[in-house]
């Protein structure tokens, strides 16, 4: 006889924490996605049969390695590097490298996790993967960020491949250190193979709209719920999180369609402008100088303060979209955010909200995107930079945009129609959970243990 699903799932939690200490935040995305399950279990037995869950929770390959290098004075240093090779039954593995001093395997494994399913929602044929580096990027002039990802390409390049892993950009690892890597990759290898990596620059087979594509995506996410509940973005305010690559172009794309973004943030503290960002001046600051928030306030004038430490989420506003990194937005935030009227928050970032946040949001009836939904942007765009790779060819910015509008609006519809289908209507993080899990179970089951 079988145990009740409920009973299962808990027990697989429960393994799960056993059998990888001190991983909190790979804990808590597995419950995330576990706890929405239930249903399918039921429905679909052979699920279960199969060992799927157990067999998603482990990864099919985990790559810890060495990183030496020299900075500018000669001094050598050691980093930790990652390649979690997390589920490849729907394709290659695909997911970005985190550079940041926060890394480590628990952090890998969460963002690859969450990765499987959310290329799963793409439709685009790309398994999930992650990695990346506890090396700390910031204040560390061009040579030394060289440096340090010839050093890191030099392990990983052995790992990686077209048909196999095809790595990208995360948090620290822009157009910069996708050039430096993508430069050692070809030297030790003696293969132009663009398909390894993406993210690349567009004179040398990168995709156009890849580096807005997250922050993009993301607003075209928030969109789709509002349409849902019979209204749309021309006119809302938004409280926007974070000042890289993901909150830029989320800034970009609610200008675009007629909101007004309000905030940025870094670790430094928040800026409010209240004639809404202007979206070249971060750019400028963040993109070409490589400066903080602070540099913004100072910069525009009159409409725009800066706050140092605080939280952006004390301003009111229609929208809220968490674009900094995972946990930054707590129950109290929720509250804060509920109690000033929030209408939607949708994750730009990966596991941006606490699970106590969500819960809140969500009995307080806001409409709340997941990041596995509304940020798949980016790897989708990924997804179609190999595809122009393969073909050798590179399509005009238009089509790629619209490709991603398709795309964005195919992943609210399946989210929202399967959360429908399990009795859980409006809710897009079980809609979203079961959707992803489906596609990569049913990959799985039909090829076997
Ligand atoms: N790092 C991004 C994400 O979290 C993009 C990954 C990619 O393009 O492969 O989805």
């Amino acid at each position: 006889t079988r145990p009740d699903t409920k009973t299962l799932l808990a027990s697989l939690l429960a393994d799960i924490e056993r059998r990888n200490p001190a991983q909190p935040e790979f804990h808590q995305a597995a419950h995330e996605v576990l706890e929405t399950l239930a249903p399918v279990l039921a429905a679909r037995p052979e699920y279960a049969d199969a060992g799927l869950v157990e067999r998603l929770c482990e990864p099919e390959r985990q790559i810890i390695f060495r990183v030496p290098w020299q900075d500018d004075h000669g001094r050598v240093h050691v980093n930790r590097g990652f390649r979690v090779e997390f589920n490849s039954a729907l394709g290659p593995y695909k997911g970005g490298l985190r550079f940041h001093p926060s890394v480590n395997l628990g952090i890998v494994k969460f963002l690859g996790f969450e990765q499987i399913f959310k290329n799963a929602l793409t439709g685009l044929g790309i398994g999930g993967g992650k990695g990346g580096s506890d090396f700390d990027p910031h204040g560390r002039s061009d040579a030394e960020v060289m440096r340090f990802c010839q050093s890191f390409m030099t392990e990983l390049h052995r790992h990686i491949g077209e048909h196999t892993d095809v790595p990208a950009g995360d948090i620290g690892v822009g157009g910069r250190e996708i050039g430096y890597l993508f430069g050692q990759y070809r030297r030790i290898t003696n293969r132009w193979e663009a398909g390894v990596l993406t993210g690349k620059g567009t004179r040398w087979g990168g995709s156009a709209i890849r580096p807005e594509a997250t922050g993009y995506g993301n607003v075209l996410f928030t969109a789709a719920m509002l349409r849902e509940r019979g209204e749309d973005l021309e006119g809302q305010t938004a409280v926007v999180s974070g000042s890289g690559n993901v909150a830029i172009y989320t800034v970009e794309k609610l200008i675009a369609l007629g909101a007004n973004p309000l905030t940025c943030s870094d670790s430094t503290g928040y800026v409010v402008d209240d004639k809404g960002i202007d979206v070249e001046l971060l750019k400028q600051i963040k993109e070409v100088e490589r400066g903080r928030v602070g540099d913004y306030a100072a910069r525009r004038g009159a409409s725009a303060r800066f706050v140092a430490g605080g939280s952006v989420w004390d301003v009111p506003a229609d929208i809220a979209l968490p674009s900094a990194t995972q946990n930054e937005l707590d129950a109290d935030a929720a509250a804060t955010l509920v109690r000033n009227g929030v209408k939607a928050v949708s994750e730009g970032a990966n596991m941006p909200a606490t699970p106590e946040a969500v819960h809140l949001l969500r009995q307080a009836g806001v409409a709340f995107g997941p990041g596995k939904a509304a940020n798949a942007g980016g790897v989708a765009v990924s997804a179609l930079e190999m595809s122009q790779n393969h073909a050798r060819t590179v399509w005009p910015r238009a089509r790629v945009e619209e490709e991603l509008t398709h795309i964005m609006n195919g992943i609210h519809a399946t989210c929202h129609e399967t959360a429908e289908r399990y009795g859980a209507s409006g809710d897009y993080v079980t809609g979203a959970n079961i959707a992803g899990f489906e596609r990569v179970a049913d990959a799985m089951l039909e090829q076997g243990v």
